[in-house]
């Protein structure tokens, strides 16, 4: 930037440079605050069996209540927790509470919905992660089959044998696994059936005008046609519009999670919307 704007413009990239960092060290300050406020809370988006109308899960989606600030994104403040170490406490209560309102849903007679949960790579290097996984089951009186850990494909890049083995270790006690924003990366599906990976989320990126593109479609048929033969569940994401999901139900895609089925909403929002799904 500073090059392209000539030497002279230098000393207004510092600047610039300077207020970006004091901006940061001042989000940090205050994420830490709300950690410790305990003022974090959930959104759910439901994910939708595509087939047969029905919610079958929901994905719990962190939010930074700061009062009258402006909204700030998870992913603007995932990354900030993760270079800080906060990551493994946000990453426990969103578990722990998680759990408990998926337990709600049980109760409330919406049938078996599961909860699916965002998890950083930090966490699932952290050798803790299990103990903090079953605690958040036990707690909430949650059979392991009722969460999904949602992971990126890049946990698996490294080959982090550690990795490996917790996710084999908490799939033995049920615990489902879900790889999101797939197919931009590089891992082979293959792989992820021998890892024992439950579902793929497809990224939207890999679909973005699939309406008229024939290679998109073409992947998509390939991509449902080999995890079907894997026993490995797809769920298409980002839908936003009536003809996307109709050429998903014309490939028979079998889940599916964007605005149009139904946006991120708070416990009692979602309460409502399961109501209606459910009458
Ligand atoms: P993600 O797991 O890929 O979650 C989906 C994001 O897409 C959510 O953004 C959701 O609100 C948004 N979305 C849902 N449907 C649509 C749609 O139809 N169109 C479009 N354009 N967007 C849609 P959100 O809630 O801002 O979360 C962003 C990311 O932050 C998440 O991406 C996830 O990577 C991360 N994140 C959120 N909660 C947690 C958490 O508890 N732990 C961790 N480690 N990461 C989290
Ligand atoms: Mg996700
Ligand atoms: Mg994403």
């Amino acid at each position: 930037k500073s090059k392209a704007l000539g030497r002279n413009a230098c000393s207004f990239f510092d600047e610039e440079l300077n207020q970006e960092l004091a901006l940061k060290s001042k989000l940090i300050e205050q994420l830490r605050e709300t950690i410790f406020k305990k003022s974090l809370n959930l959104n759910f988006q439901p994910v939708i069996d595509l087939k047969r109308d029905k919610v079958v899960a929901n994905e719990a989606l962190v939010r930074w209540n700061n009062g009258v600030e402006l909204w700030i994104s998870p992913e603007v403040f995932i990354p900030l927790a993760e270079d800080n170490g906060m990551i493994y406490e946000i990453g426990k209560r969103v578990l722990k509470e998680a759990c408990l309102q998926c337990a709600v849903w049980r109760k409330s007679g919406y049938g078996n919905l599961s909860v699916s949960v965002n998890i950083s790579n930090h966490q699932l290097r952290d050798n803790q992660l299990e103990t903090i996984v079953l605690e958040s089951l036990t707690q909430a009186n949650l059979p392991p089959e009722a969460l999904t850990l949602e992971i990126k494909e890049s946990a698996l890049i490294s080959k982090y044998n550690q990795v490996e083995r917790q996710i084999k270790s908490m799939r033995k006690l049920g615990v489902k696994f879900c790889i999101d924003d797939y197919g931009l990366g590089h891992s082979n599906l293959v792989e992820l059936y021998e890892l024992g990976i439950d579902q793929i989320k497809l990224d939207r990126q890999l679909l973005k005008d699939m309406e008229d593109n024939r290679y998109q479609q073409k992947l998509l048929d390939g991509l449902l046609a080999f995890a079907a033969h894997l026993s490995i569940e797809v769920i298409a994401k980002g839908i936003e519009n009536d003809e996307f999901i109709e050429t998903l139900r014309k490939k028979s895609c079998s889940f599916g999670q964007g605005f149009l089925l139904g946006e991120p909403m708070s416990p009692s929002e979602l309460d409502i919307y399961l109501e209606r799904a459910y009458q």
